[in-house]
């Protein structure tokens, strides 16, 4: 275990720098096909590379593709999106390990991608640790500070491999099993529950928390994991969420008044199958919020639905993502909603709680047709609503209290100033 020393970084230390200059994605111009596509199946086991060197990635959010012996004593894996085309957002995740302890030379080489996310580390696969930077050369670096003009083409790992699993991913694996666990965690309290609003393509559920009175008049609706690899997204959603359950003065006043709906795992299957970006019907899920021709968006759209026939009115809808840079992908301030003006007021109060830090705010006019969820949500029921994405790379602390914070902000603003 003497080579766990190497990995002892911890998460808040990550050196990648985040330019406040970025500004995120241009407007989606193209008109999407969201009617299912194949995606390819990826085979998964154990492969014995050389005599008592082992790789798997047999255990759900694992991907690994291919592994092959290439020169001079490097090992070559080959990671493979679920269709093309994708995002080059090259989700990896594996375990390795040796009947004779060594350190092994891992070539990470992408298919129609590119090297994305920094390699975390794990002996458990539920404790994650950033790889040693020292351990990690990238070779055909973009030559941009920041974005997809930064990614590499491939990365060479140095790993000290034992008979212990080391395992290697991307993010920190959060699959279905460990989002599930939190959500009955949580459905231990009261005021809490989980119910299921429907199936995913492979029959996974979609799992739906409450969390509030019940009166069911007032609703927030929140969701996340559109897309696998966005676990700092996800990680962000769940402090938020987490916060709003606290046992604080202001939270349950809040509480109170306000239905919470949250579906954390919006995108189940393609999480547990390691994908890059899409769901078993091969489409990006936050482009189908208009046409509804996959499970998983038609889920949430009639839940969503049904709770307004019966009369309630959702407030604010918020989907959590992850990108190169935390950014606020919101509607236009002055648009008049169920909370109009809420947002600006918001993401203020957010920029005044914590110090040092100023929203990347980007606005967009363009509303119709309503391929993302945000556009869906205002358009079809007027709630306020943005993507909050948060950074690949931004620190888990800092993730943490932001979520912290854009939840107290949020329960005050609308308690005080939506009466
Ligand atoms: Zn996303």
């Amino acid at each position: 275990m003497k080579y766990l020393i190497l990995y002892f970084l911890t998460l808040t230390t990550i050196a990648i720098a985040q330019d406040t200059k970025y500004k995120g994605q241009a407007p989606i111009s193209s008109i999407p096909v969201t009617v299912s596509k194949p995606t390819i199946p990826q085979y998964k086991g154990t492969f014995e590379v050389t005599d008592g060197l082992y790789f798997t990635n047999d255990f759900q959010g694992g991907r690994l593709n291919g592994i092959i012996e290439g020169e001079n004593d490097t090992i070559v894996a080959v990671i493979a999106a679920e269709n093309v085309p994708i995002n080059s957002s090259a989700w990896y995740a594996f375990k390795v390990w040796s009947d004779v302890s060594k350190n092994v030379t891992l070539k990470l080489t992408y298919q129609n991608a590119k090297h994305r996310y920094y390699p975390k580390v794990s002996t458990d696969g539920l404790n994650w640790e950033l790889m040693d930077s020292t351990k990690i050369f990238e070779i055909g670096k973009g030559d941009q500070k920041f974005g997809g003009g930064s990614q590499s083409e491939a990365a060479v790992l140095n790993l000290a491999v034992s008979s212990d699993t080391l395992w290697v991913a991307a993010q920190e694996l959060q699959t279905s099993t460990h989002v599930f666990a939190w959500m009955d965690e949580m459905a231990q309290s009261s005021f809490i529950s989980v119910a299921e609003i429907g199936k995913s393509r492979e029959g996974r559920p979609m799992k739906c928390m409450h969390i509030g009175a019940g009166k069911d008049k007032k609703m927030l609706m929140i969701i996340s994991r559109q897309h696998p690899p966005e676990v700092t997204g996800y990680f962000a959603m769940k402090s938020f969420v987490e916060n709003l359950v606290a046992d604080t003065k202001l939270a349950k006043k809040f509480r109170k008044e306000y239905d919470i709906y949250v579906v954390p795992l919006m995108n189940p299957d393609g999480v547990d199958n390691g994908h890059f970006r899409h769901n078993v019907g091969g489409i990006d899920l936050n482009r189908d919020w208009a046409d509804f021709n996959q499970p998983e968006t038609s889920a949430v759209r009639d839940f969503m639905r049904e709770k307004v026939k019966d009369g309630g009115k959702f407030y604010f809808g918020i989907d959590f993502h992850s990108t190169w840079d935390d950014i606020y992908y919101t509607l236009p301030d002055t648009i008049p909603s169920n909370l109009t003006g809420f947002t600006k007021k918001w993401l203020d109060g957010i920029e005044t709680e914590i110090p040092d830090y100023k929203p990347n705010v980007r606005p967009t006019s363009r509303l119709e047709p309503t391929w993302v969820s945000r556009n869906f949500f205002f358009v079809e029921f007027g709630t306020e609503a943005l993507v909050f994405e948060i950074g690949d790379n931004t620190s888990r602390e800092f993730i943490k209290k932001k979520g912290k914070v854009s939840a107290e902000q949020m329960m005050q603003i609308i308690l005080d100033d939506y009466k």
